[in-house]
């Protein structure tokens, strides 16, 4: 019998935090670990999401046995309906939450059909057909988060997921080391993917019950209404507030499309408990004393169109906000959303709004380990091999760093990125090829928008647009018409008059004569037009617009 063959395939979230995405591939048929999405960034112009790149997954689709789910957030299951386009079907595997947050989505784009949705329950072990794969309870800012024990003929490949080990959890279900530790002792760990994310943060991350007098003493020390944001899909914390709620004699209402969602869900599947008689509708607060009411709404992270937003913009068709109103962002600005969550708050303070956030109470804990963390995994797992996964390189290396430090030598550590192919064997890791893993945009419901696209947003955003318009003669080739200029965002009016003068007689001389050349050819003339115009841009205003010449043949 030949060697058993075991590789993992990195689709995503190897130097970035979003589209996590991986296959494992044994003995020829693959699995594959999470499909996320990664929010744009702000040079990502008019972007809505980034994906993986699915071709890999297409090309093989007839060798893929299932996905299966580490967790609910949004950058591990987001881009399931991307996913689903690209194959006829798909067993999923996830926990009852996740499973559900991740089916709102692809039912929303009509592939519900191709989707075969598996709830699977904590410490179950499926079979795959090539791999047995071993869900087991971490503790993350989603609840139900599994790492995954992925029992392979080579050993165990032990996928964290995203998690940090909370020993008080606030529903109790704690990080499963005593089974990591069983797994270590028998079958042994071949190789460790561990979430990065805080990597390059030293101790251990709070547990999420430490907030719970801080979010109590801010909301029952307020003596007017209290409105709480939060990530929609972080039921510990919303929990959490509606525990404080109830027992201050609040009424909580929800605001937010996704807020609403994820609630209905989660209460659905036991998840989250709030007495029926304490959740009221947002209108029925109108007819309570201001002390009475807890608002939970979405829009912790300054987007622009949520709940949130619209209050501080006076825009929100529920709430107009006052003067007593409290805020109370228990969230922390995901990098990139900083500028936007200051906005918001500075919107909020100008109506002399109470603001209070991460920075000014402990009123946020991230549900990603430190280092404490993760080397408390490692020495639980004590793997043989050990890749970083989640984060950006500097935290992935920070990850690679601390195994090292822990005496794993460092031919069995790799820092890989999106692409590649690592292969295992019974003595060694390396990466053996590379497959497609750059970045697929989407851009409202239309499909893939390709890197060139978001270039050109750039230039106009940054540039402007300059557009030459002539008529030809399409015989002789002479000048009909122009060369007439518009522009947009490049130059203010009233400078431009005369510069568009000499812009027009630069471009007419640099195509005087062009017919008696006997070469007419709308091409030559579009060329020779864009060089003449784009030389007199670049020396007179030193910008470089976009420049688009439009060539009419009568
Ligand atoms: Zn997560
Ligand atoms: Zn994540």
């Amino acid at each position: 019998m030949t060697d058993p063959s075991v590789k993992i395939i990195f689709l995503g979230g190897l130097g970035e935090v979003g589209r996590n995405c991986a296959c494992i591939e044994v003995n020829g048929r693959l699995i594959m670990v999470d499909c996320g999405v990664l929010f744009p960034e702000l040079d990502m112009l008019g972007i809505d999401l980034v994906l993986p790149d699915f071709s890999f997954v297409r090309e093989n689709a007839h060798r893929l046995d299932g996905l299966v789910l580490t967790h609910g957030h949004e950058d591990h299951i987001g881009a399931i309906a991307y996913l689903l386009r690209n194959v006829d079907s798909l067993d999923i595997y996830g926990s009852p939450l996740a499973i559900e947050f991740a089916r709102g989505r692809v039912v929303e784009h009509g592939l519900a059909g191709k989707a075969n949705f598996i709830a699977v329950s904590d410490n179950e072990i499926r079979d795959l057909g090539s791999v047995q794969v071993e869900f087991i309870p971490v503790t993350h800012s989603v609840p139900e988060a599994f790492a995954l024990a992925i029992h392979t003929p080579l050993g165990v490949i032990l996928h964290t997921g995203d998690f940090k080990i909370d020993h008080t959890p606030v529903d109790g279900r704690k990080t499963n080391l005593a089974r990591i530790g069983e797994i270590a002792n028998t079958v042994g760990v071949k190789l460790l993917l561990s979430d990065s994310t805080k990597a390059e943060e030293p101790g251990f991350s709070d547990s999420e019950s430490s907030i719970k007098q801080s979010l109590g003493d801010v909301i029952t020390q307020h003596p007017g209404r209290v409105i709480a944001a939060s990530f929609a899909s972080h039921i510990h914390r919303i929990q959490q507030l509606a525990d404080v709620a109830v027992d201050s004699g609040r009424y909580i209402a929800v605001l937010g499309r996704s807020m609403k969602r994820n609630i209905s869900i989660a209460r659905q599947l036991g998840a989250l408990k709030i007495p029926e008689d304490r959740l009221i509708d947002i209108e029925q607060t109108e007819g309570l004393r201001p002390r009475e009411v807890l608002v939970v709404s979405t829009g912790s992270q300054g987007e622009p169109m949520s709940a949130l937003s619209l209050m501080a913009a006076g825009e929100n068709r529920w709430i107009t906000l006052y003067e007593d109103d409290l805020v109370l962002l228990s969230s922390h600005a995901v990098p990139g959303n900083e500028t936007a969550v200051g906005r918001v708050i500075d919107k909020l303070m100008r109506k002399g709004v109470r603001v209070v956030h991460s920075a000014i109470a402990k009123v946020h804990v991230s549900g990603h380990g430190r280092q404490g963390d993760l080397s408390t995994m490692m020495s639980v797992a004590r793997p043989q091999n050990m890749i970083p996964v989640h984060g950006e390189y500097r935290h992935m290396w920070h990850n690679a760093d601390l195994a090292m430090r822990m005496g794993l030598p460092k031919s069995n550590v790799l820092i890989c990125q999106d692409g590649d192919v690592v292969e295992l064997t019974d003595s060694t890791i390396a990466v053996v090829d590379k497959v497609p893993a750059g970045y697929t945009y989407v851009d409202g419901t239309v499909g893939d928008v390709v890197e060139e696209v978001i270039r050109d947003r750039q230039v106009l955003a940054e540039e402007g647009l300059v557009v030459l318009v002539l008529t030809v003669d399409a015989k002789s080739g002479k000048i009909l018409y122009g060369p007439e200029i518009v522009t947009k965002g490049w130059i203010h009016a009233p400078e431009a008059e005369e510069l568009l003068d000499e812009a027009r007689q630069a471009v007419a001389a640099a195509l005087e004569g062009i017919e008696t050349e006997g070469v007419y050819d709308p091409e030559i003339f579009r060329r020779r037009a864009r060089r003449a115009l784009g030389k007199f841009v670049a020396e007179r205003t030193r910008r470089r617009p976009m420049i688009v010449p439009v060539v009419t043949e009568v």
